[in-house]
């Protein structure tokens, strides 16, 4: 049964798409069976993997609001590996469309745990708000990823999102974990970044990534390209950053499992 893992953070701009993208393609290239699905009515993480998001023919709008089934909404095999459910523009309206439903935090999960014996890893790219669109994720997902940026503020908002996190536990996903914090736009020149690392770590004892992602300019221009840091520029600090993300991810990932054991 594969694990499902939403990228949240209601702050934009702190690199969840970057994340969704990378992490998704380095454990793609590593041999694991990888759904994306994107709910960000923004789109980045659809164009980031060359998608044209006004031309895909079914997307997480027509899951959520026209019913379709969640297998015609999988672009298969998008690259080896890696299949995805496109965004569309259509999704801005949707949290509006969806607020008369009975089901309206549910439809998500509906969708995807039909699909969830299919892949390891299925990971769904959060808007940057705590609207229905990312309820409906938090409602979906075994855990929760938070990428967070080296930077003035890293923290502010972050009670607010533990609190979202909480509250969606108590009513309507007990089981909802945090899977981990990734420090992103890290710059080891600077005293802020060492600082934030380590109000960070204070802050989320034992569940911050070792691996530390810089700036790294080849990871802003990859989306343009509509391709991943490791097909971009396989050689660059983000992709190595990425890679070893990856392998921390699933380190830490098989440790649990013998845990359960
Ligand atoms: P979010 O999805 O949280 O809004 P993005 O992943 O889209 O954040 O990142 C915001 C911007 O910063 C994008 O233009 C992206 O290309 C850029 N970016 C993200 N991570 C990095 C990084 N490690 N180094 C340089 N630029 C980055
Ligand atoms: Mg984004």
């Amino acid at each position: 049964m594969g694990k499902v893992i939403a990228i949240f953070n209601q702050k934009g701009g702190v690199g969840k798409t970057t994340t969704n993208v990378n992490l998704s393609a380095c454990l793609a290239a590593k041999g694991k069976k990888i759904l994306v699905v994107d709910i960000d009515p923004q789109g980045n993480t659809t164009s980031g993997f060359g998608i044209d998001k006004d031309h895909a023919d079914y997307t997480t709008y027509d899951l959520l609001i026209n019913n379709i089934e969640v297998n015609e909404c999988i672009i298969k095999k998008h690259r080896e590996n890696l299949s995805i459910i496109p965004s569309s523009v259509q999704l801005a309206g949707a949290e509006i469309e969806m607020t008369g439903m009975g089901d309206r935090e549910k439809r998500l999960k509906k969708a995807i745990d039909q699909v969830k014996n299919q892949y390891d890893y299925i990971f769904i790219d959060c808007p940057p708000s705590l609207g229905l669109l990312t309820i409906n994720a938090l409602t979906a997902v075994d855990s929760v990823l938070i990428p967070i940026q080296c930077e003035y503020y890293a923290l502010e908002g972050v009670s607010q999102l533990m609190n979202t996190i909480e509250l969606v536990r108590e009513s309507l996903n007990s089981k909802l974990e945090v899977q981990g914090v990734i420090l992103s736009m890290f710059d080891g020149r600077t005293n802020l970044s060492i600082q934030v690392v380590d109000e960070v770590k204070k802050y989320f004892r034992g569940k911050v990534y070792t691996t530390l992602i810089p700036r790294n300019v080849r990871l802003a221009e990859a989306p343009s390209y509509g391709l991943s840091i490791i097909e971009y520029d396989p050689k660059s600090k983000g992709a190595e950053a990425y890679s070893e993300f990856a392998e921390e991810f699933l380190y830490l990932e098989e440790d649990l499992d013998e845990e359960v054991i």
